[in-house]
């Protein structure tokens, strides 16, 4: 064997004249090790040949985790074993048992993980995140936001088109945003867009977003029911007005009592929801070639709805939020505009029967929505009983903490490590066409991995959050579920025990 370039080999001649299935054993060597290997059109002794793929892969690892609760796509349940990865990020190897340090001695000490009995699991891909650069840095940023997704076990986000200005509508403005993203991320980043469709798909964007009601941003226009007609592949705010424009009591917006949270509320119905989930459904039903996307649900009354668009075959996809399963209206207190979003997080009865639709399927998958903003605009410069929960900004920050807001509700209903590892990162993965590289401890995938321990508590506070705006509706509560060890690619991202956030922006710009 002969080393021809650093990721490239030559096996040259090799001794006997056993045939081998060559076809075969070159797909095995491009999963396992990534390597170019270029056969010699001689013939190869199988047991020979195989002795220097192993010692291609030994010499090919450059980190190793081991453990007994490793969860991967092959198993409802976590099982003991280890982790091979690979120098260019890949998983090499997965082997069924925990595995000492003994075995991997040419490793040092820092590239070979044992995770005991905490839980290793492919990490999160968050598929709706903003960011807000270039142009609304003070909100948020690259550095801080993906900080803040490393922090919290999430390995990939996806960076929705609005509020950076300028938004992501056209493919210029896509590359301001990866001029702004270059070099600043912690983990792997990818981007939907708006409005210019085709171009932007080439370009490499995941996905489009539109609005049916005002996006609260001017550079971001709201579509209508033609737009939707032209579309190729479309996500939704799901809120619209109704043609009668019934729907929101107009004398709630001139108000000066808004500090209740139930006034907020009364002005979000679910009646927005139905609307547009309405227009979304059909028009799913129309252009039935079209992936349609329904955005952080909120309004239970609209499942049935959604559950009879699935049963007929209809490509349609529902998101919610942590903050709709986790959070509910009864506990807003006075003038915690913390708590605001849109749509609005709703009453108790209402988050139950989004826990069922996310058990039976019906909600395909869990996201942040991460829309952070900085504090004079949630109006935290007022007294409480000032603010005005309409006219502050609708936006929650959880990035760096859905793991553990999630896990804490979701145990409490019998949800298994394999539900959350579905809802978190196989089929968000999948929504945004990365399930061939991520989304799963496989080999051949991306080394992205999450280590955290289900049992152990933490409380929210100012000196642990990553993100800019130090502004969250969690502060202050415990929650169960610490990550330990985050890992892009096969580095090591974040580690709790060794200072936390690494020096170095591993992350990638998915394009
Ligand atoms: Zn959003």
């Amino acid at each position: 064997m002969s080393l021809t370039k650093d990721n490239e080999f030559e096996l040259d001649l090799v001794e006997s004249n056993t045939e081998i299935e060559a076809k075969s054993l070159t797909v095995h060597l491009s999963h396992t090790a990534a390597t170019i290997v270029r056969l010699s059109p001689d013939l190869m002794n199988l047991s020979c040949f195989k002795a220097y793929t192993h010692y291609i892969m030994l010499h090919d690892i450059s980190l190793v985790i081991t453990g007994s609760r490793i969860l991967t796509s092959d198993s409802i349940n976590p099982f003991p074993a280890t982790i091979e990865i690979n120098k260019h990020g890949y998983i090499s190897a997965i082997i069924n048992n925990k595995s000492s340090f003994d075995s991997y001695a040419f490793l040092e000490n820092d590239k070979f993980i044992d995770a005991g009995d905490n839980l290793v699991m492919p990490g999160i891909v968050d598929a709706h995140v903003h960011l807000n650069e270039p142009g609304r840095t003070d909100w948020e940023g690259f550095e801080s936001g993906t900080k803040a997704a490393a922090a919290g076990g999430v390995t990939t986000v996806i960076d929705m088109p609005l509020n950076s200005i300028p938004p992501t509508t056209t493919v210029d403005n896509l590359n301001q945003k990866i001029d702004a993203a270059k070099g600043k991320c912690w983990v792997d980043v990818g981007f939907y867009g708006g409005n210019d469709l085709v171009p932007l798909i080439n370009a490499g964007v995941k996905g489009f977003k539109g609005f049916l009601i005002n996006s609260g941003v001017d550079e971001f226009p709201c579509v209508n029911e033609q737009d939707g007609h032209n579309s190729i592949f479309f996500m939704f705010h799901a809120e619209m007005e109704s043609n009668d424009g019934n729907d929101i009591d107009k004398s709630l917006e001139i108000s000066n009592e808004n500090a209740d949270y139930n006034r907020f509320l009364q002005s979000r119905p679910q009646s927005l929801e139905l609307n547009a989930i309405s227009l979304v459904t059909r028009l799913a039903k129309e252009y039935s070639t079209v992936r349609t996307h329904i955005v952080h649900l909120s309004a239970a009354n609209a499942i049935d709805m959604i559950r009879k668009s699935k049963s007929d075959g209809i490509p349609l996809t529902v998101e919610t939020c942590f903050h709709y399963l986790c959070l509910s209206a009864e506990d807003v207190p006075l003038g915690r505009t913390e708590f605001k979003c849109c749509p609005p997080v709703r009453e108790k009865i209402n988050q139950e029967k989004l826990w069922q639709a996310l058990f039976d399927g019906t909600i395909d998958y869990v996201v942040s929505d991460h829309s952070p903003c900085t504090a004079d605009l949630k109006e935290l410069d007022k007294k409480e009983e000032e603010r005005d929960f309409l006219k502050s900004w609708g936006g929650i920050s959880t990035l760096q903490f859905g793991l553990p807001v999630l896990w804490t509700e979701a145990k409490k209903r019998g949800c298994s490590f394999y539900n959350l590892y579905t809802w978190l990162s196989k089929n968000t993965s999948k929504q945004v066409g990365l399930q061939e590289k991520k989304g799963d401890i496989k080999v051949g995938y991306d080394a992205d991995i999450v280590i955290w321990n289900p049992e152990e508590t933490f409380m929210i506070t100012k000196d642990i959050i990553q993100f800019k705006n130090k502004v969250t509706p969690y502060m202050g509560r415990t929650f169960y579920g610490t990550v330990k060890q985050t890992i892009v690619r096969g580095n090591i991202v974040f580690d709790a025990k060794n200072g936390g956030i690494k020096s170095v922006p591993y992350g990638d710009l998915l394009i």
